[in-house]
């Protein structure tokens, strides 16, 4: 991807674990490499298309002096975040903080970190079977919105689907959104299991009713499998319930094991039996 690249950024300001650092203050500087698509304002020659890299500067300054961190590594953090939160057309960036002044006993020319944030898009499903089961799904939309590191960017039609895995129960309504995220998968598994307990989800008996279940289903191309998150998720590619509303919003998603696209993965489906999905409404539909 392009870059817009910043360096030694000078910036005077009070971090270190020490008293004396936070009052008396000192030289920082920052190196920023700001990831973008630099080709439409390259092409038109308009400022509005890129990023304003001295808003950006006046960015890394706010957060810089605003605040006293102890670590360079928590300044940092706290910069790169601001940054990706501020310009939209960042989509990552690459920091680097330097502390030449830093209290070590011996003569040294510099001490940095390095860190690289980014934003990730991710794919949750939601489902209800128990319950006001639109009012949770709902629930379970508006607590991903509403993390100040979550974006939704979709949301597919809402599906009314009969049970899977053989227990007896009520239908499920199902859907899929996509979400543009500055968690982690380990944050974002843990802000869904949250919004589940918020909806009141018991753990009774496996694949049984649900007020709330939220699974991730693919984090960026990422493959994981720890003894708390599988990813992508382990059963995805047999599921109408999933792959329905996933291919409304996104047919051509590689799914990064099976290595086919979401629509291939449901085009197999249907070759092998029936759908057993019915599109009840879409966002769109209700607003209207
Ligand atoms: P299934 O995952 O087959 O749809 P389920 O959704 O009913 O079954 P849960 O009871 O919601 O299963 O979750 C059981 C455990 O699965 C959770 O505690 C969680 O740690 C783990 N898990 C592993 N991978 C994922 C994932 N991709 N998304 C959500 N939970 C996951
Ligand atoms: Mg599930
Ligand atoms: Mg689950």
């Amino acid at each position: 991807m392009d870059q817009i690249r910043i360096r030694g950024l000078r910036i005077y300001a009070g971090h270190g674990v020490y008293e004396e650092e936070k009052k008396l203050g000192q030289a920082f500087y920052v190196d920023a490499v700001l990831d973008t698509d630099l080709r439409a304002a390259g092409e038109k020659d308009e400022l509005g298309l890129s990023t304003d890299y001295g808003a950006v500067c006046g960015k890394i300054a706010e957060v810089m002096t605003g605040q006293s961190f102890s670590l360079i590594e928590a300044a940092a953090e706290k910069t790169a975040r601001e940054i990706l939160l501020s310009f939209p057309t960042v989509e990552g960036v690459e920091l680097v903080l330097h502390k030449p002044q830093a209290p070590i006993p011996m003569s040294f020319e510099d001490v940095s970190v390095r860190i690289h944030r980014s934003w990730h898009t991710a794919y949750v499903a939601l489902g209800s079977n128990l319950g006001d089961r639109e009012a949770l799904l709902r629930l379970g939309m508006e607590g991903v919105r509403e993390h100040p590191l979550c974006r939704v960017e979709a949301v597919a039609p809402v599906y009314s689907t009969t049970p899977y895995g053989g227990v007896a129960q009520g239908d499920f309504l199902n859907t899929v959104m996509k979400v543009r995220t500055l968690l982690e998968p380990e944050e974002l598994l843990e802000l869904l299991q949250s919004l589940e307990q918020k909806a009141g989800r018991e753990r009774k008996v496996h694949w049984g009713p649900r007020t709330l279940d939220l699974d991730l289903l693919f984090f960026d191309d990422r493959i994981l499998d720890t003894p708390r998150l599988t990813v992508p998720h382990p059963d995805l590619q047999n599921r109408d319930f999933v792959l329905k509303p996933l291919c409304d919003i996104a047919p051509g998603l590689v799914h990064p094991v099976e290595r086919r696209t979401a629509a291939a993965l449901l085009r197999e489906l249907e070759k092998n039996g029936e759908l057993h999905v019915e599109r009840l409404w879409t966002e769109r539909d209700e607003n209207a």
